[in-house]
């Protein structure tokens, strides 16, 4: 009897893991094209300074919208681009028309202080090793200033091999590009990667800041993450701002910048251009 229901299990379980293998390989399938179909387009979310309030900034956020399957969540089709490869063919080109989207703003901000634009580097566009000739590729071609671009690596990108890491991203640093390490704290391990991993700034997750009103230990996390980049040098930025008393507790705990759906949703680049230029 046990065996019988162990063989319906398996069968189950089994028809369960090869639906979602079928899905994945039919979202690779259709992302494969996404881009020349014009299905895929970059959201921008702005970043702001907390001491005056100003908009400093803005992350690129891409987005895809396929025409049957509808909205296709960036954490799904993400992971999938990076699994499959696709990634590579995809970061360059979210980075060139990022960076082309910058430049814009600029242009129709003059006399105004520019604002940088901050794109999301997967561990594999780092591990690839040809990062910094598509940054270089993609200023050049654009005129974007070197220094008006922030590059966010997540803490996985980084661990493993830091010493590949470090030496790309000093590559980076060395062109002008900034290094932000994204949702930190996650991570473990980030108090000792600080200090063998050039960057120029952290950004807390927000699962720290989505407590930092209600739980001490959460708070007390936050402004040590604050105190000890600062001793380093480095910046900080709270990411997942959703209530007014985050954000006043983080102005006055010293974090640097934050962004957030209080702060401002992340908008298409006509909308974005409207609000910021
Ligand atoms: P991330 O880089 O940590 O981006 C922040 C995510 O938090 C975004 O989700 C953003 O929409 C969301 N967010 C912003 N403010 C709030 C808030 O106040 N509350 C909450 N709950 N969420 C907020 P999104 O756009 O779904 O992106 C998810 C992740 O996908 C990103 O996390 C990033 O790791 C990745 N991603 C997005 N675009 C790209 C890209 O062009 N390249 C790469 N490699 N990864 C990307
Ligand atoms: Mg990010
Ligand atoms: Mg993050
Ligand atoms: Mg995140």
């Amino acid at each position: 009897q046990a065996k019988v229901a162990g063989k319906n299990c398996f069968r189950f379980y089994s028809r369960a893991m090869d639906q979602a293998v079928e899905r994945r390989v039919h979202l690779e399938h259709e992302l494969r094209g996404a881009w020349d179909r014009g299905e895929l387009s970059l959201a921008y979310q702005p970043v702001f300074r907390l001491v005056d309030g100003a908009m400093i900034g803005a992350e690129a956020l891409l987005r895809w919208k396929h025409p049957e399957l509808g909205v296709v969540a960036p954490s799904v089709f993400i992971d999938v681009a990076e699994q499959s490869g696709l990634i590579e063919v995809l970061g360059p080109q979210v980075l060139r028309q990022a960076c082309a989207d910058a430049v814009r703003w600029q242009e129709s901000r003059k006399g105004e202080e520019p604002l940088f634009l901050a794109v999301n580097v997967s561990p594999r566009q780092l591990r690839n090793g040809d990062l910094p000739d598509v940054v270089e590729a993609s200023l050049r071609e654009t005129g974007l200033p070197a220094d008006l671009l922030h590059l966010e690596l997540t803490e996985t990108a980084v661990i493993g091999d830091e010493r590949h890491a470090s030496s790309l991203l000093s590559q980076l640093r060395g062109m002008g590009v900034k290094v932000w390490l994204d949702d930190f704290g996650t991570g473990f391990s980030g108090l000792s990667h600080l200090r063998r991993v050039p960057v120029d700034g952290v950004k807390i997750d927000r699962s720290f800041v989505a407590d930092v009103l209600r739980d001490p230990d959460d708070l007390a996390l936050t402004t040590a993450i604050i105190a000890m980049a600062h001793s380093l040098g480095i910046l900080v930025v709270a990411e997942g701002v959703e209530k007014e008393g985050q954000y006043a507790i983080l102005r006055e705990r010293g974090c640097d910048f934050a962004q957030g759906y209080w702060l401002g949703h992340p908008v298409t680049a006509d909308e974005f251009m409207a609000v910021a230029c």
